[in-house]
């Protein structure tokens, strides 16, 4: 008899699979990273009844298909490790949902063990499990545990080894009926993939033939490896049958596998496996609240509501704490400054390094309200509530009801911030969805955006609050087309089968909320702040050198000392700064950002950009905020302010060189190029710096492009 056993445990994220296997396995764990992926692996021992037992916590998944990493690692263990049976821990407060996954493994067909954990939360709703029926009904053990206490742990044991010895390692797949349109192809499917010997050895002939039809990338890759004939003549199948349901069903053949597998589910459950022992207050509360939150007309209403009030919290709750640290960094630059000689260390120091990394801290506090708000729509229910009520318009831009807070958050109301607004999208769990939300957050008027657009509707438009109306608009517009435009394209693929979940509601607890929130903001200064620090001394260098020749600085010097022996005290102060402002004029058009902005003058003419105007928008890529700034110094005004930007804004009115159409066109460029540079690094962290690096070029291609369209046309409409 074969006393060494290996048992992987699996279930969705949060069913206390960690708990169960913490309990099981003790103090004797090894953890260690997948190769070449980050998803952590861990393995321990374990002894049963004289069994030694190897246990795998497997990470947490919905579903065995290969849109995550985890699915995908969780996937290849069973099949290629082949566990002597996979105890499978469900949260059985959510029975229905967690079955979804138990069903991908009967039909893979491993041996498996179902335990229906958090049996203390389900008969505190007055609820009761019939796991006998369950058991007979599919045919494999199931078992009530405790996962916190320990309890049922030790029949958990049992069941799963005697399950495993019985079962021998055979696998028995389950065969689902998928309706009529599909059962015949999957016959035929099934037909060649058993004539051929197709990927043979592996999973079970019918499971690799829905996988075809689920249009599973790594199967569909490996199939092309071994057998590149037969898997063309299954690709062959799986897209006639694809065009198929698409023309008669309207829908996908992925989606409608879904269904059929919650249908079979729901089947299930209607037999009465779930019974309530006594009726559920929460519940019949959740219905009732759902009555009206998801209402028609109600139900939207109220979640601009919230939604606004959401982003009015985090941005005036978050702006308390950000200004401590902004004062902070502010103290902590007049000391440097009052420390250090005048020159370029004292520059490097207060303008490179203290602005750099002040700048990154500075978002900390909004980061943190921001995600406890998250965190607490989350716990409490309501964002299934959100997504579901906003997944249908998003679908039709190729983005997912989960989108919207991310959107917000990034400036959907005007004052965003797309660093928070990034971060926002992990509570997209479909990768092509989370991305494509990603790359269009930043089109949305951030907070930093918001000074030129003040500035430019000053200069040359009478409305400003109309012209920030249409750009907030304008906004949502890029963002949705754009969206539309790369899930058509870069990001092409079937949205994601969503499952409609609508949790009952619930009260977050305040520890989770600060546990979460705090882990959010750690890893974003930890990971962030080296980068960051690292462009912004960049930055900081390509507007600083070269200086201006020693000759220059001269001229500038003798000037002064003009002007302190001939005028009055009144009159020199004023000669002063204006000299101080024509210099650092002088040495930015001279830097090497200054250079840059001439030398692609010709090119951004098309747009009607002179080069001050390119110096500040590269300046922008530091921070949005910059581009008032600079252009104060290229159009030598001295530093300026968002809120002193009048003299700028009268200056630029009057200055030849600009025009409505200039406006309109720095309008939509700003609007729409590329994300500052700590949104970038954002970007990078949460897909790849691939990406990243995409989402500058392509956003500034595009900004350019349609900036020039605006430009010539508005010339030609104003004849100008
Ligand atoms: P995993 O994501 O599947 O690894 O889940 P964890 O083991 O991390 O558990 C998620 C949460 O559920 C934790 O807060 C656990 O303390 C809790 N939990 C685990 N098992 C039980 C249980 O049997 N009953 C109750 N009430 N809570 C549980
Ligand atoms: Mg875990």
């Amino acid at each position: 008899m074969d006393k060494h056993l290996t048992l992987a445990l699996a279930g969705n994220p949060n069913s206390g699979k960690t708990t169960m296997y913490n309990s099981l396995t003790g103090a004797r764990q090894r953890v260690g990273n997948y190769p070449g992926i980050t998803v952590e692996h861990r393995e321990g021992d374990a002894r049963h009844n004289g069994h030694e037992l190897t246990i795998v916590d497997l990470p947490g998944t919905y579903s065995l298909t290969a849109y995550t990493p985890e699915e995908l690692v969780a996937r290849d263990y069973i099949v290629e490790r082949r566990p002597q049976a996979v105890v499978n821990i469900l949260d059985a407060t959510s029975l229905e949902r967690n079955l979804y996954l138990s069903l991908q493994f009967m039909e893979l067909g491993v041996p498996v063990v179902l335990a229906l954990n958090m049996m203390d939360a389900v008969r505190k709703q007055g609820k009761e499990i019939d796991t006998a029926l369950l058991s007979q009904r599919l045919g494999l053990p199931v078992v009530e545990t405790v996962a916190r206490t320990g309890d049922g742990k030790d029949q958990l044991m049992e069941e799963a080894i005697r399950f495993a010895q019985e079962k021998q390692g055979e696998w028995a797949p389950l065969a689902i009926s998928y309706g009529p349109d599909l059962d015949p192809v999957i016959d035929e499917m099934v037909a060649e993939v058993e004539k051929k010997a197709f990927l043979a050895n592996r999973a079970p002939a019918r499971w690799v033939a829905i996988k075809y039809l689920e249009n599973d990338e790594q199967v569909i890759k490996m199939g092309e490896r071994k057998d590149p004939e037969t898997a063309a003549v299954l690709i062959k199948m799986a897209e006639s049958v694809a065009r198929h349901c698409r023309s008669t069903l309207k829908i996908s053949p992925e989606s409608l596998i879904a269904d059929y597998r919650y249908g079979y589910i729901a089947a299930l459950m209607k037999e009465g496996v779930v019974r309530a022992v006594r009726p559920q207050a929460r519940l019949q509360f959740s219905d009732q609240l759902d009555k009206v939150l998801t209402q028609q007309f109600m139900g939207p209403a109220i979640m601009v509501g919230i939604l606004y009030t959401i982003f009015f919290a985090t941005f005036t709750l978050g702006e308390i704490p950000m200004g401590w640290v902004e004062n902070f960094f502010a103290w902590f630059s007049d000391v440097a400054t009052a420390v250090l000689p005048e020159g370029l260390l004292q520059s490097l120091v207060v303008d490179g390094i203290i602005g750099g990394v002040g700048g990154v801290l500075g978002f900390v506090p909004l980061i943190m309200v921001m995600f406890m708000m998250i965190a607490f729509l989350e716990d409490s229910g309501y964002m299934a509530r959100m997504a579901y009520m906003m997944d249908r318009v998003m679908r039709a831009f190729g983005l997912h009801g989960s989108s919207v807070m991310p959107f917000i958050v990034s400036g959907g109301i005007a004052g965003g911030c797309a660093v928070p607004g990034v971060m926002a999208t992990r509570t997209l769990r479909s990768p092509k969805e989370k991305l494509a939300t990603v790359l269009t957050a930043p089109f949305m008027s951030c907070g930093a955006k918001v000074p030129v657009i003040i500035l430019i509707s000053a200069a040359f438009f009478e409305n400003s609050a109309s012209v920030m109306f249409w750009t907030v608009l304008g906004g949502w517009a890029a963002a949705l087309v754009v969206a539309k435009l790369l899930r058509s394209t870069v990001i092409k693929g079937e949205s994601t089968p969503f499952v409609m979940e609508l949790p009952p509601y619930r009260m977050p607890t305040l520890r989770g909320l600060l546990i979460h929130t705090w882990e959010r903001a750690w890893s974003y200064i930890k990971k962030a702040g080296t980068v960051i620090l690292g462009i912004s001394i960049l930055i900081w260098a390509m507007m600083t050198f070269p200086g201006l020749p020693e000759n220059e600085t001269a001229q500038y010097a003798s000037q002064r000392t003009v002007a302190e022996s001939t005028l009055s005290a009144d009159a020199l102060e004023a000669r002063l700064s204006e000299i101080d402002n024509l210099e650092s004029q002088h040495a930015l058009k001279h830097s090497v950002a200054g250079r840059i902005g001439t030398g692609m003058e010709s090119l951004t003419q098309l747009a009607g950009f002179d080069w001050r105007t390119n110096i500040a928008l590269l300046g922008g890529f530091a921070a949005k905020e910059v581009i008032v700034s600079t252009l104060g110094t290229a159009y030598s005004l001295g530093e300026v302010d968002a809120e002193e930007a009048e003299g700028l804004s009268t200056r630029l009115a009057a200055d030849p060189s600009w025009s409505v159409a200039t406006a309109v066109a720095l309008l939509v460029f700003v609007m729409l190029y590329a994300p500052c540079f700590v949104t970038v690094v954002v970007i990078a962290r949460e897909t790849s710096w691939k990406w990243a690096t995409f989402s500058v070029v392509f956003n500034t291609g595009f900004a350019f492009v349609l900036s020039v369209m605006a430009y010539q046309v508005t010339r030609a409409i104003m004849g100008g």
